[in-house]
């Protein structure tokens, strides 16, 4: 345990508030931001909340970056930039998790698999972010044909640029702050963290639902479109992009824990 004081919380709960009031989260959001940082916090104090908040703020202000663009892909996504509790715990629970296990059982190496999950989350959403944003449309790993933007399973080069420096980003941070980390590590734990990113791609190219627009033809992540109810066209039902995310951010955390 670390030192968990009512700064701390305050913290928390204004930067939980402050995200409801710019629009990046919903009020279901917000709660579930509180829980994952009085979590995180309480294991890891202000080291684990600051590498939380780097993901946070760097991820709300990336969507917000060249927002018209992205458009397009959030009617695809069935999404906006604000985020429900669903895509929080998403997001936030592997790492939550990870928070927990070391509060109970205070092994070391539940730092790394605490970081590298939020790495995966950072290099995923980067990768989201800046991605659609390249002038050519995606190559599918599914289909082996360019596909429109913001296609699950599909891949650019400054996507997957994105990815690897939005794992870079969390890893060299955490390196930064914590002394007893080597450069060895520094490397090693920012390629786990964009293995997050490359899981989150192949079970968004196989597994990952995916519905077709019945009126449009668009192809959706969403239930609805123009209104009338989509229909599967790939995937399994319970596999949407919040469960494709977590197996991401959590599953190189896990590696991480067995390795070291
Ligand atoms: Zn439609």
């Amino acid at each position: 345990m670390n030192e968990f004081t009512p700064v701390l919380f305050a913290f928390i709960v204004l930067i939980s508030v402050l995200g409801w009031y710019t629009s990046n989260l919903s009020v279901s959001g917000a709660l579930s931001a509180s829980l994952v940082g009085i979590v995180i916090g309480a294991a890891f104090g202000w080291k684990g909340l600051t590498i939380l908040g780097l993901f946070f703020v760097s991820s709300s202000l990336l969507s917000r970056f060249k927002k018209s663009q992205k458009h397009a892909i959030e009617q695809k996504l069935a999404k906006t930039s604000k985020r429900d509790w669903q895509q929080v715990l998403a997001n936030g629970g592997p790492a939550s998790i990870f928070s927990i296990l070391f509060i109970v059982i205070n092994e070391p190496s539940l730092f790394f698999a605490f970081i590298v999950s939020i790495a995966a989350a950072n290099s995923d959403t980067w990768a989201s972010e800046i991605g659609p944003l390249s002038k050519g449309k995606p190559f599918s790993l599914r289909t082996l044909n360019r596909v429109e933007k913001g296609t699950s399973g599909a891949v650019s080069l400054i996507g997957t640029l994105s990815s690897l420096l939005g794992s870079f980003v969390i890893i060299l941070f955490s390196y930064i702050i914590t002394p007893s980390m080597t450069v060895n590590e520094l490397i090693i734990l920012t390629l786990f963290g964009f293995l997050g990113s490359i899981v989150d791609t192949l079970l968004g190219a196989s597994i990952q639902v995916e519905y077709q627009c019945s009126r449009c033809g668009m192809r959706t992540e969403a239930k609805k479109h123009c209104s009338f109810s989509t229909m599967k066209v790939k995937g399994l039902v319970q596999i949407n992009n919040e469960v494709v995310n977590f197996v991401s951010c959590i599953l190189p955390g896990w590696i991480v824990l067995i390795i070291y």
